[in-house]
């Protein structure tokens, strides 16, 4: 019976398997075609500043509508893309067209920091400052309003290329924050030699701060090294008053999370930035 048990078990295990490499493959054919046929679009995810409530940032979120499979999530075909190289092509569209939507914000006024989304994977690539570069200049953004999310897995595979990618960025005026803090394979030695100026404190930190005191303590500990090493913080993933005030308490010095808004297509974020109040945002803890 133990054996019958193992073998159905060993099935459902090679089933599953299959499954798992017949939609990876279907998502690297479908990529493709969404590139080309226009099926991708980008979300904005308000950021603001917990001193007084004003919106300071936007983050650019890849959303991809598939005429037959739907919407399928950043979380599922990001590591698709980084699988098959499609990531090349597929960030530099983000990067163009968060930029470029940057810059005709600041043309009606509404003057942020646009944070992009970077693939390890992207960040790998030696042309990277180059690339970042050319897409300022041509699309009309000061480096300054730029901000470039890595994640702590950039430096895994070269720590010294990653280091003189992010020198180099440095340089060119270009912010760099590291997204997901505490997730990751953080080197606290590596972060003393990075040019990061911001730690995104992961939502899964965030969530449970109001009653887990493990992580209330890892919060507290980000948010005072931060501070130590000169560094700002901004809190991911904020949906309730309760955090939101406990966060106000630890000094953290930025938030986004549905308390505030939900990631928004282009239209709808201007139309909050235009009706958002910053001295009532922070009030409704
Ligand atoms: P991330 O960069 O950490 O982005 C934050 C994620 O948390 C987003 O999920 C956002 O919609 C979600 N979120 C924001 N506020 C809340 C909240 O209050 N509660 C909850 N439960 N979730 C919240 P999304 O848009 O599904 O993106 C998932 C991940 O996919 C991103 O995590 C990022 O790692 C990746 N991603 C998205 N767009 C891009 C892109 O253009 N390039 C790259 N390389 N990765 C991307
Ligand atoms: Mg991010
Ligand atoms: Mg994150
Ligand atoms: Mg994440």
């Amino acid at each position: 019976l133990a054996k019958k048990a193992g073998r159905s078990c060993f099935r459902f295990y090679t089933t599953a398997i299959q499954e798992k490499a017949a939609r990876h493959l279907q998502l690297v054919n479908a990529l493709r075609v969404a590139l080309e046929q226009q099926q991708l679009s980008i979300h904005y995810q308000p950021q603001l500043s917990m001193a007084d409530g004003r919106l300071v940032g936007a983050e650019a979120l890849l959303r991809w509508a598939h005429p037959e499979l739907g919407h399928i999530s950043p979380a599922e075909f990001i590591p698709v893309a980084e699988d098959c190289g499609l990531i090349l092509p597929l960030g530099e569209w983000v990067l163009r067209h968060a930029v470029r939507q940057a810059r005709q914000w600041r043309e009606q006024g509404l003057e942020l920091v646009m944070a992009v989304n970077l693939s390890a994977v992207q960040f790998r690539q030696p042309d990277l400052p180059a690339l970042v570069a050319r897409i300022l200049q041509e699309e009309g953004l000061p480096a300054s309003a730029l901000e470039l999310e890595l994640t702590e897995g950039v430096a895994m595979y070269d720590p010294q290329q990653a280091i003189a990618v992010m020198n180099a960025l440095h340089e060119q005026g270009v912010r760099m924050s590291i997204d997901d803090f505490g997730t990751g394979y953080s080197s606290l030695n590596l972060l003393k030699q990075f040019r990061v100026y911001k730690l995104k404190i992961d939502q899964s930190f965030v969530r449970d701060i109001v009653t887990d005191p493990e992580d209330r303590a890892i919060v507290a500990a980000i948010i005072d090294m931060a501070e130590n090493l000169g560094l700002l913080t901004i809190a991911e993933g904020v949906e309730t008053g309760e955090q939101l005030s406990w966060l106000r308490a630890q000094g953290c010095d930025e938030l986004q999370g549905y308390l505030f808004s939900r990631p928004l297509p282009a239209a709808a974020f201007a139309a909050y930035a235009q009706q958002h109040q910053p001295a009532t945002a922070l009030l409704r803890s």
